[in-house]
């Protein structure tokens, strides 16, 4: 078989004395990992140097029998020059680019993923907020890998929340006052951060990126999101730390 598609570069890293491994996000095949046999000794071999940050037309040999496919064509579709030349941006889109990584199970299709990160490297080329930027992916992956928090009653007793909410990173969702508890991952969390995270699990792109996001609600987001996603994925998410 050899499968043909768009495909954004994750990661990758040179292989032996001539080749790279890269593992791509692929629209029609999800994520792979697939050898380019020298491309270091010689640059042209492929129409395009697999940096991070493009989106490329991919044609691979598809191996049955092994995790480690094998390209035979790939050609530069496009590049985000602005990403790859502000440290800031950069260092955003390699968050992504990992948590990507991190939460699709290799060869799984997942096309509101691959048009979500598509839609973030494009969108991180000019927007001046990168932290709602981030919050909005954050929230928009969890959804589209099913890993949504439980926002619209008690994860223990599931009556309706009321009063001092509490977040469990454990439970996944919203503990009411009534629900003793004794983890110590829970945190409080508002009203306006709950219905803020419904609103960017449910509403298009461009309707979330015109919300308006107050302090206290960027600092809950970005503590909830964070802790969140590095207790389900059971390891921390590296390029986090240069978040700002
Ligand atoms: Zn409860």
């Amino acid at each position: 078989m050899i499968p043909k598609t768009e495909a954004i570069v994750l990661k990758s890293f040179d292989y032996r004395e001539t080749s790279r491994i890269v593992t791509f996000f692929t629209k029609e095949h999800g994520k792979i990992t697939a050898v380019m046999k020298g491309i270091r000794k010689d640059p042209r071999k492929f129409g395009s140097s697999v940096d991070k940050y493009s989106v490329n037309d991919l044609v691979y040999y598809h191996y049955r029998r092994s995790d480690l496919h094998l390209v035979s064509q790939c050609d530069l579709k496009q590049y985000f020059f602005r990403v790859r030349d502000d440290y800031q941006r950069n260092v955003t889109a390699n968050y992504a680019l990992e948590l990507v990584n991190k939460i699709m199970p290799a060869e799984q299709v997942n096309k509101d993923v691959y048009d979500l990160l598509l839609q973030f490297l494009d969108r991180l080329q000019e927007e001046k907020d990168l932290e709602r930027l981030v919050n909005l992916f954050q929230i928009k992956m969890l959804r589209y890998s099913g890993f949504s928090p439980h926002l619209d009653s008690c994860v223990r007793c599931r009556r309706p929340v009321q009063g001092k909410v509490r977040f469990s990173m454990a439970g996944g969702g919203l503990v009411c006052p009534d629900c003793p508890t004794t983890e110590t991952s829970f945190t409080l969390i508002s009203r306006g951060t709950v219905s803020t995270i419904i609103h960017f699990e449910k509403e298009s792109w461009q309707d979330c990126l015109r919300l308006g996001l107050a302090a206290k609600v960027r600092a809950e987001l970005k503590y909830i999101l964070h802790n969140f996603l590095e207790y389900h994925l059971e390891q921390p998410v590296k390029s986090s730390k240069f978040l700002r």
